[in-house]
């Protein structure tokens, strides 16, 4: 009788929410990955990289008979990885290394609720992690994960799901230092000419946001946050003019996302110059940005990727999508914390002017893709995981919340989706419950419209004055002609004659033509949609 009721609910509830969408990846949550330890070998005369990974995990299941690990398997032309041997909780085990994946057979060992899986491996990286020149021609090595590019040099489970603590313990030629993410724990130079470099993440992260740096760096201690470090690593070369650029705003923009949202979930926070990167890569405390990114003239775009990569830390890093389809809760936030920094830093203006260029970048992409949907659906392929769309329409459906629930509620719902997946995996029907308490709306249609389907408005429309009457007249359409209706609210400016400040009014957009009427004893000189641009929406709008 439960069992039936059980089932009976579980119906209402999934009728009554959103269906779960799901990338592709083969996750098993019989398995827990605790902590990965892996130990690099370094060197100076070929790109070979010597590699032991110790793996805790927890296994919940007496059914799990098999573990599975990522890792990119050597190619015709002797790139790749292979592995010599693995071990479990001491004992040797078989294994099988096909087609990137590593099979490791459980059925004739004991497995136990905590278990030890030790990977010794080698080869040359495809890719995932970059051995090269930089730009000064001095050789270095730089980790480029996202999305699912770590198993090219790493064996683990690719994919957000399992969050882990990490610890990378790399022996390099001692000319290079070595940054990575988490707390220096050791650093000792060997007999032969190399050094061992020990870096702890103690807090659990996503395998994307693993990272290591081997380089000849100048280093900075900036400054310090709540007792965590604010760090600057640049090349040696660019000593000058990158301690110049990096020593703002990483401590303010941690301030307010703190104040914000929530505190601060890491050990330090570095900002780090690598060639693996175009702009920035969010790397959970150990940030890097390009090789040009460098310029000793604090550049106002480079300024923007730090405060983003700064605002990742919060979104994407500690409250993180447990699925690819839900990407838009890590890149639509950082891009709309952005904003919020910049609205609170540098002033209202500056904030608009954020906006009003990614509503520019929303409709060009829209141009091409009418149907695109924000929260994919079952991504098949993962180099669609994200687009520029995602960022600047994300950030857009944020902002669109905000004003449509409140300043406090959307603050309040956003406090407390962090503190209830804080260094944790969630999803967006999760955040659309948070928001839902904190404001006390049904959001059902705000997240249908806005999230799970395409389209986006596109008005038609005029008005007049009719003296008569008394009134104002407002014809309006949605003429986006993609199949797709919305319904928002929709502010408008009623500006007169030597009145510096316009009359405010708002109207209810819906599927149809609407038509609208506001009282007023006098002829106005203009009327502007959306003056306070708080809807994602283009129109042409004049006076009949
Ligand atoms: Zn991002």
């Amino acid at each position: 009788m439960i069992f039936r009721l059980l089932i009976y609910l579980q119906l209402l509830v999934f009728n009554y929410s959103f269906s779960i969408a799901k990338d592709p990846y083969p996750k098993n949550k019989n398995i827990d990955i605790i902590n990965y330890a892996f130990s690099l070998h370094l060197n100076d005369n070929d790109d070979i990289i010597d590699g032991k990974a110790i793996i805790d995990l927890k296994i919940k299941s007496k059914d799990v008979k098999n573990l599975r690990f990522d890792l990119i398997s050597i190619n015709d032309n002797k790139k790749g990885m292979i592995i010599s041997d693995v071990s479990f909780n001491g004992a040797g085990v078989s294994f099988k290394h096909t087609n990137n994946e590593l099979k490791i057979d459980l059925s004739n060992v004991e497995v136990l609720k905590n278990n030890k899986v030790r990977i010794n491996y080698k080869g040359i990286p495809i890719t995932g992690l970059i051995i090269g020149s930089n730009k000064y021609g001095d050789r270095t090595f730089f980790s480029d994960n996202w999305p699912n590019k770590a198993r090219n040099w790493l064996p683990l489970v690719d994919h957000p799901y399992d969050k882990a603590t990490c610890e990378f313990i790399i022996t390099a030629p001692n000319h290079y230092q070595v940054i990575s993410n988490g707390l220096l724990i050791e650093e000792t130079n060997l007999e032969n000419g190399f050094k061992l470099t020990h870096w702890k993440q103690s807090v659990p992260i996503s395998c994307w946001l693993f990272a290591i740096g081997v380089a000849e760096f100048a280093v900075q201690y900036v400054d310090i946050f709540e007792g965590k470090s604010i760090q600057t690593w640049v090349y040696k070369q660019d000593r000058i003019k990158g301690f110049y650029d990096f020593e703002v705003p990483t401590k303010e923009a941690m301030q307010f996302f703190s104040d914000y949202v929530g505190p601060f979930a890491y050990e330090k926070l570095a900002n780090v110059q690598s060639n693996s990167v175009g702009g920035g890569m969010e790397a959970a405390t150990s940030i890097f940005y390009g090789d040009n990114s460098v310029t000793g003239t604090r550049s106002v775009r480079w300024r923007n990727v730090i405060i983003h990569e700064v605002a990742h830390q919060w979104f994407g890093n500690c409250v993180t999508e447990d699925d690819w389809d839900d990407v838009w809760l890590s890149e639509g936030f950082a891009t709309y914390f952005t904003l919020m920094f910049r609205e609170h830093a540098y002033g209202r203006d500056d904030f608009v002017k954020g906006l009003t260029n990614s509503k520019k970048q929303v409709y060009k992409f829209y141009d091409n893709n009418k149907y695109y949907t924000i929260v994919h659906n079952n991504l098949s392929d993962m180099k669609d995981v994200t687009t520029g769309y995602i960022y600047q329409k994300g950030a857009w459906i944020l902002h669109m919340l905000r004003n449509y629930i409140g300043n406090k509620a959307f603050k309040d719902g956003i406090r407390s989706y962090y503190k209830n997946n804080f260094n944790s995996i969630t999803n967006t029907s999760s955040f659309k419950e948070e928001m839902e308490n904190a404001s006390n709306m049904d959001l059902t249609i705000f997240f249908n419209q806005w999230l799970y389907s395409g389209g986006n408005i596109i008005l038609d429309g005029h008005w007049s004055y009719n003296r008569k009457d008394r009134k104002i007249i407002i014809n309006l359409e949605q003429v986006q002609n993609d199949g797709y209706l919305f319904e928002m609210p929709l502010e408008i400016g009623v500006f007169y004659e030597n009145e510096i400040l316009p009359k405010f009014e708002e109207i209810k957009l819906k599927p149809g033509a609407i038509e609208f009427a506001i009282n007023s004893d006098k002829e106005p000189i203009n009327l502007i949609l959306d003056p306070n641009i708080k809807l994602l929406a283009e129109w042409n709008f004049e006076k009949k």
